[in-house]
């Protein structure tokens, strides 16, 4: 039975526990030897995702210290966007954008908490956790049981945090399926690139397809494949494949290279809901446990970003002996991450399977020479050439305002079934 009462117990040792272990150590390195960190599985561990890091998470782990030297990675410089056969091509404009592998990245990550002084200790589930009068106690599989003032709630979309803490989660559960496959390393259209495909809504669920270069067990060059967006519900795994196989018809240089039989794995993932609580009395929510932005599913922005405003609370209510967490909400609203989810919602609103909706009509419109659309500024935002807030300003919501004037007419006419054409 363990006796020390640490400041901080982070429950998940994903990238979002990580990361707060990290960010805390950071800004006190005094609190080496006072974070204790359990992790359910063995590390490296297996971690369903597309492996893309975007150019906003590079520069969070730069601004940590944090090296990725030697961590196998592809690196690609633009998103390639696809809606049926039309496509647009926005380049990120800086070099800090790659695909990994999930497994050597969170890997990384917890050993680097680890040498900064966190206590780690993975093949620890949880079982359940409490708040008493002067702190948490938190209770692992082997009864165990260890003290804490704070408790952090890293445990990803299938953890139970929440649960323990009556905070339930809120935000839309949907199911996506992820699948691997030897590439071409010659395949031009994925080469420096992460391909998202649109023509999803058409089979009756807002997602998208994406295909990333990304790197085997053994360095070798596989695609990351997969397919998101469909109901968490039965059913929705034969959808997603039907989907996924009719999608890579538009691109029959990646079909070539799918092999007889795919294997998919399934997994969860629950979109950010603005809405919900992020933190209770002594306990704080980071990463899947906040969700992930809806319109990419991109999650570790949401874990970096996450990762900083709860360390910053953190080291305010030790300071103050107050572990009200007041502050967290508005710290995630001012996040980096907070305007691409407010633009990707905007997006999702409108993806609700009648095509073409006004963000697809800019991103395929014809743009004046010079000029850019919507995808240009949220493709910076997301590579963090710019910062994320240039998705505020007038100059970019005046654009949203002309070309959705330009478009609505037709996507009227559209939906009152006064014209046959899809587009
Ligand atoms: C198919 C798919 C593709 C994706 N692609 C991308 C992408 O390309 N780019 C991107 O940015 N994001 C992507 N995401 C989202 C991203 O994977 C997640 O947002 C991210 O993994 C969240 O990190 P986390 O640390 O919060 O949770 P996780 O990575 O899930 O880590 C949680 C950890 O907590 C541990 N744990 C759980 N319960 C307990 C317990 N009781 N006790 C102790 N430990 C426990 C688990 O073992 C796990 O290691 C994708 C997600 C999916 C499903």
């Amino acid at each position: 039975m363990d006796t020390k009462k640490y400041k901080v117990v982070i429950v998940g040792g994903g990238p979002a526990g990580s990361l707060t272990a990290i960010s805390l150590l950071h800004l006190r390195p005094e609190l080496a030897g006072e974070i204790l960190l359990l992790e359910a599985k063995a590390f490296p561990r297996d971690k369903v995702c597309g492996g893309g890091v975007s150019g906003r998470v590079t520069a969070a782990l730069e601004s940590l210290g944090i090296s990725l030297e030697g961590l196998p990675r592809v690196p690609v410089s633009r998103f390639s966007v696809y809606f049926e056969k039309e496509i647009c091509n926005p380049v990120f404009g800086n070099d800090k954008c790659f695909v990994t592998r999930r497994s050597d990245f969170d890997d990384r990550l917890l050993n680097e908490a680890a040498a900064r002084g966190a206590e780690v200790r993975t093949h620890t589930p949880v079982a359940g956790a409490y708040r008493e009068s002067r702190g948490i106690t938190v209770v692992d599989r082997s009864g165990n049981t260890h003290h804490a003032d704070i408790l952090v709630g890293a445990d990803g979309v299938n953890g139970k945090s929440r649960v323990w803490f009556g905070a339930p989660h809120r935000g839309r559960k949907t199911l996506l399926l992820q699948t691997e496959f030897p590439r071409d390393p010659e395949c031009e259209s994925i080469d420096d690139c992460m391909l998202m495909d649109f023509s999803v809504p058409k089979y009756g669920f807002p997602g998208y397809a994406w295909f990333f270069p990304s790197l085997g067990e053994e360095g070798e060059p596989v695609v990351n494949a997969g397919i998101s967006g469909a109901p968490f519900s039965s059913g929705s795994y034969s959808l997603l494949k039907e989907a996924f196989l009719a999608t890579v018809k538009y691109h029959p240089e990646i079909e070539a290279m799918l092999p007889p039989r795919i294997h998919f794995k399934p997994y969860p993932e629950r979109e950010f809901f603005p809405f919900q609580s992020g933190a209770k009395e002594r306990v704080i929510f980071v990463g899947e446990q906040l969700g992930v932005d809806c319109f990419t599913g991109e999650g570790l922005g949401v874990c970096a970003d996450s990762a900083k405003a709860a360390a910053l609370e953190i080291i305010e209510a030790l300071a103050k002996e107050d572990f009200s967490f007041r502050g967290y909400g508005r710290r995630i609203r001012t996040a980096e991450f907070f305007p691409i989810y407010f633009v990707g919602k905007n997006y999702m609103l409108q993806n609700n399977g009648i095509q073409p909706n006004f963000y697809f009509a800019m991103v395929t419109r014809q743009k004046p020479l010079g000029k850019r659309n919507v995808v240009d500024y949220y493709t910076a935002a997301f590579s963090g050439k710019e910062p994320s807030t240039v998705l505020y300003t007038p100059k970019f919501w005046g654009m949203v305002v002309r070309d959705s004037a330009a478009v609505l007419p037709g996507w009227l006419r559209e939906i009152s079934g006064t014209s046959s054409s899809r587009r």
